[in-house]
């Protein structure tokens, strides 16, 4: 069993943490907060007392953090105390760029590295269910793919340095697009008398079918465990949509690609935010659309 070193124990890190205890890994971490120390040190999780100790014995090194400029400076920190050959993987859901310049420090290194962002929320770090998207070279994810695979259900090789993040993004920005137009078609058939059963039972099994309408449905009543049941709950919540969409648009303006639904995406999700729903389920969207936030 690997020796593995765990930066970031919040929402996501600290479960993630725990199912490589659970797996029978020693898990060496470190967090800036002392609360998300104590909580992934009740599930077996060491705490070391500083990041570079975390990673000074691991055979393998994760960080999951906020965002791509904590990711480069936490990478730029640890790694004169990470072993040369040892694979760094970062799990944050970052900008793509960013993402390449950390495989780039880990090579000045010597070390192997990988983005790998996920899906699957909470419930998903909680469960192990997780799907992981990677981008990196073929050794090191050889190397990443069993470790992953204590922490998820599909490890998705997407090619090298900078994929998994690509994939990320451009999977939310359809997930941010959609919903929009669930949410829409649900407010126009408000205002046309159709019954939201009524639009459900058509639209989930015609070619109005998707993701967005049949797990996480912006209303209550026809998928029974979609946040609009729990009062918006998330879920996924709107202020992670908002930055995974900035991503995205930023990604599309580096690259030169058309995505103008993303950028209309952005936008709404950027106004949902400032109304005050961020820490909303992101599916509340609906609630813009129609002016108001009652169901
Ligand atoms: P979080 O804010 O709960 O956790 C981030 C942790 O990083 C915090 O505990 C913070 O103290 C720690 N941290 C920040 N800077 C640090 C440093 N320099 N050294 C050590 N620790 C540091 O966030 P989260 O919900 O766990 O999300 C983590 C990443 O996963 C983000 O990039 C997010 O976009 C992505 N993500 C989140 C979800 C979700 O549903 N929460 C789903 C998919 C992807």
């Amino acid at each position: 069993m690997a020796i593995i070193a765990f930066i970031g124990l919040g929402n996501m890190g600290g479960p993630m943490a725990g199912n490589l205890v659970k797996a029978g890994h020693t898990v060496s971490a470190f967090d800036l907060v002392q609360a998300s120390k104590d909580a992934a040190a009740e599930l077996g999780v060491g705490i070391a007392a500083s990041a570079k100790d975390a990673v000074a014995d691991a055979a393998i090194v994760i960080t999951m953090l906020p965002a791509g400029k904590h990711v480069l400076s936490v990478w730029a920190d640890i790694l004169p105390s990470v072993q040369p050959g040892a694979l760094l993987i970062d799990s944050s859901t970052i900008d793509v760029e960013s993402a390449r310049k950390a495989h780039a420090l880990a090579e000045a290194r010597g070390c192997l590295s990988l983005d790998a962002p996920v899906s699957g929320g909470v419930g998903g770090a909680k469960g192990g269910t997780l799907t992981f998207m990677v981008g990196g070279s073929d050794e090191a994810f050889a190397v990443g793919e069993p470790i992953l695979a204590k922490m998820g259900r599909r490890i998705v090789h997407c090619g090298s340095a900078g994929n998994g993040q690509a994939a990320k993004i451009c999977n939310n920005m359809i997930l941010g697009i959609s919903m929009i137009g669930v949410s829409e078609a649900f407010v126009l058939a408000e205002k046309l008398g159709l019954s939201h059963q009524a639009l459900y039972d058509v639209a989930s099994t015609s070619s109005g079918q998707c993701w967005s309408l049949t797990t996480y449905c912006p209303v209550p009543g026809p998928v029974p465990t979609s946040p609009a049941n729990n009062e918006y709950k998330p879920g996924f919540a709107s202020a992670l949509m908002l930055k995974d969409l900035k991503l995205s648009q930023e990604a599309a303006q580096a690259a030169g690609a058309s995505t103008p639904l993303g950028a209309a995406a952005a936008q709404l999700y950027g106004l949902h935010n400032a109304w005050g729903e961020g820490g909303a389920d992101f599916s509340a969207i609906i609630h813009l659309l129609r002016g108001r936030t009652e169901a």
